[in-house]
């Protein structure tokens, strides 16, 4: 494809290379982007039955402004992944175009950043190959359910088996290590985190449960509903043989646990990401960019600063480099769900890019 950077050579790994780094030592390495706030599902957790007010197009940054803030967050601020997400990124046309445009950047340790897409996997059965051929690297993909009711109750659309086929794509294609992420809610699908794990153990898939979060809709979120990682394990534990312990984390937020062969299944492991009960902002390394070009420290920050109008206005990369500093230099010690003070932000999940 014709670069949407031009066909100029991209500068030397290193030359230059700032960071990220807040106030409390920590360096962001992993940026999340999301291209677009539009979905094909209208899952519980995350968006109201009739959608949202979707971003104007004129708002949302273009495939080439994309590329520009993460060739800048890529070779002038030290970002070594990029994990591409929404709303649902695979109905961004231009997507096969901007990870080939990202492939190209170089890290400051002089390899092409590590591409992900976070998927409901919707129509990913066609696309897997051509994004694997377009750089990129590994796909995580959500699925609360095997039951096709309970799925068309959840998300709202009668879609499971698209999902089952997207998954069963990105694995032909070779988009590996596929993980699945699955949010379990009370009275709603606890029971499958079970047949879940059987799954995803017997189809080589790396299964991750991550507590549900208040981000999706105002008021459907209650502590006290919530199904933590202790309940999580707890259940597994009662079906599977895990490991006594958790392996070491560092800066990624599931806790994974081994799991030995059964009779009906291989051995294979399980992680379980405590958002909400174990908050793991003390190693936090990520910053994310909105649909709309605004900088977000945090998926729970109430504030955002601005990168498209700047841009727009034709500020420099180094200006726009200096001010993706300046955002995460104000980046908060944490969250604080779990406090009678937290306040939800406007955005939800989908708006956000999770
Ligand atoms: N549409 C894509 C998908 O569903 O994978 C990408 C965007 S979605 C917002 C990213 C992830 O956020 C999904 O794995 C989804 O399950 C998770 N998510 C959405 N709302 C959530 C919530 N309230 N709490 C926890 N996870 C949530
Ligand atoms: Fe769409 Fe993903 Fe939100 Fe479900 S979780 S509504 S698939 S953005």
């Amino acid at each position: 494809m014709s670069g949407l950077l031009g066909d100029a050579p991209t500068r030397p790994a290193s030359e230059g290379v700032r960071e990220l780094r807040d106030a409390y030592g920590r360096v962001a390495r992993d940026l999340r982007v999301s291209l677009t706030d539009r979905c094909n599902l209208r899952c519980t957790y995350c968006m109201p039955a009739e959608g949202l007010d979707w971003l104007p197009r004129e708002s949302t940054l273009t495939d080439e402004e994309v590329v520009r803030l993460v060739r800048i967050a890529v070779e002038d601020l030290g970002i070594d992944e990029v994990r591409f997400t929404g709303g649902e990124p695979l109905l961004r046309r231009g997507l096969e175009g901007i990870l080939a445009e990202c492939a190209r950047l170089r890290t400051r340790h002089g390899h092409a950043p590590e591409l992900s897409l976070t998927t409901n996997g919707l129509g990913l059965d066609k696309r897997a190959r051509a994004l694997k051929e377009a750089g990129l690297t590994r796909v995580n993909v959500s699925l609360d359910t095997l039951d096709r009711e309970r799925y068309a109750r959840l998300a709202r659309r009668d879609r499971l088996p698209d999902v089952i086929a997207g998954l069963a794509g990105a694995a032909s294609a070779g988009l590996t290590p596929i993980k699945v992420n699955t949010v379990l809610m009370r009275g709603v699908n606890e029971e499958d985190a079970v047949p879940l794990l059987h799954f995803c153990l017997t189809h080589g898939y790396q299964l991750r449960f991550i507590e549900q979060m208040p981000l999706g809709p105002p008021h459907t979120w209650r502590r006290t509903e919530m199904v933590d990682a202790a309940e999580i394990h707890r259940r597994l534990s009662e079906h599977f043989a895990l490991s006594q312990e958790p392996a070491p984390q560092g800066s990624a937020p599931a806790a994974v646990w081994q799991v030995a062969a059964g009779e009906d299944h291989p051995a294979g492991s399980v992680g379980i990401i405590a958002s909400v009960s174990r908050p793991f902002c003390g190693a936090c390394d990520r910053t994310r960019l909105t649909a709309d070009g605004q900088i977000r420290t945090c998926l729970f920050s109430r504030s955002e600063t601005d990168l498209r109008d700047a841009m727009r206005s034709g500020a420099s990369d180094r200006e726009l480099a200096d001010i993706w500093i300046g955002a995460m230099a104000e980046k908060k010690a944490g969250h604080d769900i779990d406090d009678v003070s937290f306040i939800q932000p406007d955005r939800t999940m989908s708006a956000i890019g999770g």
